[in-house]
């Protein structure tokens, strides 16, 4: 199939149609990810709608913290209720006289009924088939929908009509959703060709299963966005991840926003199942992290540490951020910054090795007026240190190991280059474990 709904669609609209009714979840991210790279791909809009149409689950701080988080991955949106637009508004708790409207040329049409205050569609009794962008034809069977309600007792449409009415209305062009969308698709499709709209393409994603291989759900305790990003991984690494969650064809060494979405094709979106895998994304986090220049690692590093209460410069951080480069979140190495630029709460052993490491150490670092040293003049020191007490038979070994101990508390840890060069000089002469 020649995949004539990526490159050189023109006029492509997508929506990303969160319920706000809960934190951004991954499932959620992933479709919200996969219409950005489209609409991206092909020069059209990315729009928010806010599916509020259920007034008991729905609430504003949800709205704004899905927005946060979608935001903070790098999603930005062309229309929506703060920015604004032609097809507004676009909450759809603001448009449902919109709704009731189409609800009753329905019902004028016999093609829907009331029953007890609500409004019913009458499903016909035929198999649907959604022309998938991704899988080709999906049929569903007659009967895999029975009739459903379209607008509630309280004057409320439900989901179905209010999706399908605003998908038209809004002109959106293509939905990307997860699988167990499919039989909405069908309904939707019903709708929308019942009231005479215009629907949508439709290309239906994997679902996105947990590394046991059970369904992500809410309550399974699948990772919100929210809850990752204070796990550490930078926002890139999150976009890559979900881009290739939706579109395994992506999955090549690490990518940006351009490339995922210059990459990015509906016919390549996942089948089967994608399986949430913790590995991957540390790996595609510690490969970001590894490409962020010094001072932009050693900001983020600092506001991981501000969080904790603990106020660094960033400068102070970014003469260690190159011993910083294989950490695999940025809490790793706020955890990895804070052993070198905080004085050890915890200290270590010490022995008389150590103690005579230490000693010897002050004496050098004495001579260095410099509050921090590079990392090529901490190599000095350290040269000079193991030669010096080489001489009183000391291996580089118990060098090495006895400086570090001392000095941070802890016997692993960042190369000690850049914990000798991250001490400040003040610090690195009276720090010394008990
Ligand atoms: N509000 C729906 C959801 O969050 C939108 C699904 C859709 O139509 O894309 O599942």
């Amino acid at each position: 199939m020649g995949d004539a709904y990526s490159a050189g669609v023109t006029g492509v609209r997508v929506r990303f149609a969160p319920s706000p009714t809960g934190a951004l979840h991954l499932g959620s991210a992933l479709t919200g990810v996969a219409n950005f790279l489209f609409a991206r791909r092909a020069g059209g809009e990315f729009v928010l709608r806010v599916d509020d149409t259920d007034p008991e689950r729905s609430n504003r701080r949800y709205e704004r913290t899905i927005r946060q988080d979608a935001e903070w991955l790098g999603l930005r949106f062309d229309e929506g209720p703060d920015e604004g637009g032609p097809y507004g508004p676009y909450r759809q708790s603001e448009r449902m006289p919109i709704y009731l409207q189409h609800a009753e040329r329905l019902v004028a049409a016999g093609i829907a009924y009331r029953s007890e205050g609500a409004i019913v569609f009458r499903v016909p009794i035929r198999d649907v088939v959604i022309e998938d962008a991704a899988r080709g034809d999906v049929r569903v069977a007659a009967g895999a929908t029975s009739d459903f309600v379209i607008t509630r007792a309280d004057g409320s449409a439900t989901y179905h009509l209010a999706s399908t009415v605003d998908d038209a209305l809004m002109e959106i062009t293509h939905v990307i959703r997860g699988e167990d969308h499919l039989t909405n698709t069908a309904r939707h499709l019903l709708l929308a060709e019942a009231l005479g709209l215009r629907a949508p393409r439709y290309a239906h994603t994997a679902l996105l299963v947990s590394e046991e291989g059970t369904k992500l759900s809410k309550r399974e305790g699948a990772p919100s966005l929210a809850e990752l990003r204070g796990e550490g991984y930078p926002p890139e690494a999150l976009l890559n991840y979900l881009a290739e969650l939706a579109c395994p064809a992506l999955a090549d060494g690490i990518s940006l926003l351009g490339r995922l979405a210059q990459a990015f094709e509906l016919r390549s979106i996942s089948r089967g199942q994608s399986r949430f895998d913790y590995g991957r994304l540390d790996w595609l986090s510690q490969q970001h992290l590894k490409r962020l220049n010094p001072l932009e690692l050693a900001r983020r590093v600092g506001q991981v540490l501000e969080l904790r209460g603990i106020a660094v410069h960033p400068a102070q951080i970014s003469a260690i951020a190159g011993g910083l480069g294989g950490c695999r979140t940025l809490v790793e190495a706020a955890d990895e910054a804070e052993v070198v630029l905080v004085p050890p709460r915890v200290r270590g052993a010490v022995d008389e090795i150590a103690s005579a490491v230490i000693t010897r150490f002050r004496q050098l670092r004495e001579g260095w007026p410099d509050p921090f040293l590079s990392p090529e003049d901490a190599d000095t020191l350290i040269a000079e240190l193991k030669a010096d007490l080489g001489g009183s038979g000391l291996s580089s070994r118990d060098v090495l190991h006895g400086l570090r101990v001392t000095l941070t508390g802890r016997e692993r840890g960042i190369a000690l280059r850049y914990v000798v060069a991250g001490i400040e000089r003040s610090d690195a002469l009276s720090r010394e474990a008990a």
